[in-house]
């Protein structure tokens, strides 16, 4: 089981954009895992959309961070018996100077200071769950692939954090290398069969404008099966 239980989206307003992300849960046979844990003023709905699934913070095992910025990363003490696991690339990016406006420069300390924190690189990180190095939107950047049922899903971060993002074929913030978040997001598009973007709702990555698959319900397998 795959579900999105927070979907991001950006909104511009004249004080810059409104920001909140995707939270991704996986129902995994060492536990749920989350795949990012969003932004400050998410926090409340975080735990309330676990508590309407039944689960205690206490009850998340591992929690998979796709990159450092601020809007991806934080809340994850709500979570005292979960491994933290972060793309060991993007601490490599922070430690060696590689901050962007998204990026806090005291974010190193604060995830080192969790009881669980580690590093992970390329490859089967969690039984069936696959890393991929996405480099662009930040130079270390990670998505995530896992099979659900027959379903490839990708859990992209802001590799792709959009539809918009999809159709252009590179997202919209690059803070890293251009031609790398281009071929990154190729990447995803072409292995995917469900994308999970960092500030939208789930869609299949179809030519032109995908159009979200359900708005109405977040868990991937539902999604699937209308199509
Ligand atoms: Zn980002």
């Amino acid at each position: 089981m795959i579900d999105a239980v927070l979907t991001g989206l950006t909104m511009p307003t004249s004080s810059g954009n409104l920001t909140t992300s995707t939270v991704t849960l996986l129902g995994h046979e060492m536990g749920p895992v989350l795949f990012d844990t969003a932004a400050w003023n998410q926090r409340i709905a975080l735990t309330g959309q676990l508590a309407l699934r039944n689960l205690a913070p206490e009850d998340v095992t591992a929690i998979l961070l796709t990159h450092l910025h601020w809007d991806h990363c934080m809340n994850f003490d709500l979570f005292p018996n979960a491994r933290l696991m972060i793309p060991e690339a993007e601490c490599r990016r922070v430690r060696d100077g590689g901050l962007d406006p998204a990026t806090p420069a005291y974010i190193l300390d604060l995830v080192r200071d969790h009881a669980r924190a580690e590093t992970f690189s390329s490859g089967e990180v969690l039984p069936g769950v696959h890393a991929l190095q996405t480099p662009g939107h930040t130079a270390g950047h990670m998505a995530f692939m896992v099979l659900s049922g027959e379903i490839n899903v990708a859990i992209t971060g802001d590799a792709l954090a959009t539809r918009s993002d999809a159709a252009a074929g590179v997202p919209s913030t690059v803070f890293g290398d251009q031609d790398s978040a281009r071929e990154s997001a190729h990447q995803l598009m072409s292995r995917a069969d469900v994308i999970v973007p960092g500030h939208d709702s789930p869609f299949q990555p179809t030519p032109g404008m995908p159009a979200v698959v359900n708005p109405f319900s977040h868990t991937v397998g539902e999604i699937h099966g209308q199509h």
